[in-house]
């Protein structure tokens, strides 16, 4: 490839081992090159060229050039009783974002964001004793999806996350991790539609999953989506259905959908739900169906009921989430005896359906409160992290 071409390329972060091959070669350097410098980046999470040691230091100085370093800086930490962690990360050229590391305690690994990913019996546990830890990261600053309910939504949007960016948020927030934990699921369920800039959402899963890098098995990872029917297509095709899926339907019918779901106006229940049903997944796979109870809105018995009848022919299983509060929103969280009714409705028709306690809440990082981030307290742990 000539340099011309090579210059399309993405920052060196976040290239691929095919492309740093050809990066390398226009340095005169030889191809096994490609394979250190990638691991040293997504293996061992390290930015700085000049701690690869393994390179020659005309290479290290190089790339140090290029331009080979953190894209995140560590802003904040903030710790919630329940052990969940919301790490604030400033991007480069101004902005914020979030992600949250959620332990697993046994009670809600159930009902939490563990639940979208399944089949633990397939594969054995590398440390029986650690806690799993999920990862909830973003795929851009603010978001432009709309929704009514959820403090990301009505900030707007800033800008889409680069690949580089996604995968820096889960190299970043992995040092956080605690000696006894494991980080063992991922999900793309903080601020942002992670198939609104769609490829920088599919660069990061196959950095992530690179067996060079973090080396992920898709069946940890889930993303999450307000229903962007030809993203989901995409999505279903470029990794075979493997790739667990979050849908966040929020309603059993268009007009409530499309009153607290801007983007239902452009794909509406009946095409997303084709689009659903031609998810390439794998065998005793399902489905997550996202659902906030909104007090007086979506909560009601014909609500669940309706929902039953609309997802009966899917393989799904329903996560049910109190609604968040968050500032300026007309929406309340339903009591929780309603909670509990729609629940049972549900599970009484066969539907396994979880409701999602609200972990994390204590430090904003519960689901739809990932917002620009406000007041800040200072950093806990020394340094930057970020290495
Ligand atoms: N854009 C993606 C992922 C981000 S949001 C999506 O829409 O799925 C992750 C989940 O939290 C979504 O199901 C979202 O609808 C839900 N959510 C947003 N605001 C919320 C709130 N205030 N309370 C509860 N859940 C909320």
């Amino acid at each position: 490839m000539s340099e011309a071409a090579s210059r399309k390329l993405p920052p060196l972060l976040g290239r691929l081992p095919g492309e740093w091959e050809t990066t390398l070669a226009e340095l005169g350097e030889p191809k096994y090159r490609a394979r250190q410098a990638f691991r040293w980046i997504h293996q061992r999470g390290v930015f700085e060229p000049q701690s690869m040691s393994d390179l020659s230091l005309g290479l290290r100085e190089r790339l140090t050039e290029l331009g080979v370093k953190t894209p995140l800086e560590v802003l904040d930490v903030r710790r919630s009783p329940d052990g969940t962690r919301k790490l604030v990360l400033g991007l480069g050229g101004g902005g914020r974002i979030e992600c949250v590391l959620i332990p697993m305690t046994p009670l809600a690994e159930d009902a939490d964001a563990a639940a979208v990913v399944e089949d633990e019996t397939e594969e054995p546990d590398t440390d029986a004793g650690a806690t799993k830890v999920t990862l909830c990261i973003s795929t851009q600053f603010g978001c432009a999806m709309g929704c009514k309910f959820c403090a990301s939504g009505q900030a707007g949007l800033g800008r889409g996350l680069e690949a580089h960016e996604i995968v820096a948020q889960v190299l970043v927030s992995r040092t956080f991790l605690e000696p006894r934990e494991e980080l063992k699921n991922l999900v793309f369920m903080g601020m942002g539609e992670p198939l609104h800039h769609y490829d920088q959402t599919e660069r990061a899963l196959r950095l992530l999953m690179h067996p060079d890098g973090l080396n992920l098995s898709p069946r940890r990872i889930t993303v999450s989506t307000v229903g962007l029917v030809p993203g989901i297509k995409r999505l279903g095709q470029d990794f075979q259905g493997k790739i667990g899926l979050a849908v966040s339907l929020h309603a059993p019918n268009d007009a409530i959908r499309s009153r607290i779901m801007p983007m239902n106006d452009r794909y509406p229940i009946a095409e997303l739900l084709a689009a659903l049903r031609e998810y390439p997944l794998p065998r005793r796979r399902r489905l997550t169906i996202e659902y906030t109870l909104i007090d007086g809105v979506n909560d009601g018995p014909e609500h669940a009921r309706e929902l039953c009848k609309l997802l009966r022919p899917l393989p799904v299983k329903v996560n049910l989430i109190p609604m968040n509060p968050i500032q300026a929103s007309p929406f309340r969280t339903p009591p929780e005896a309603r909670v509990v009714e729609f629940q049972r409705i549900l599970s009484d028709s066969g539907f396994s359906c979880f409701v999602r306690t609200r972990r994390g809440d204590a430090v904003d990082a519960a689901c739809g409160q990932l917002a620009m981030a406000g007041d800040l307290i200072p950093l806990r742990r020394g340094g930057s992290g970020a290495a």
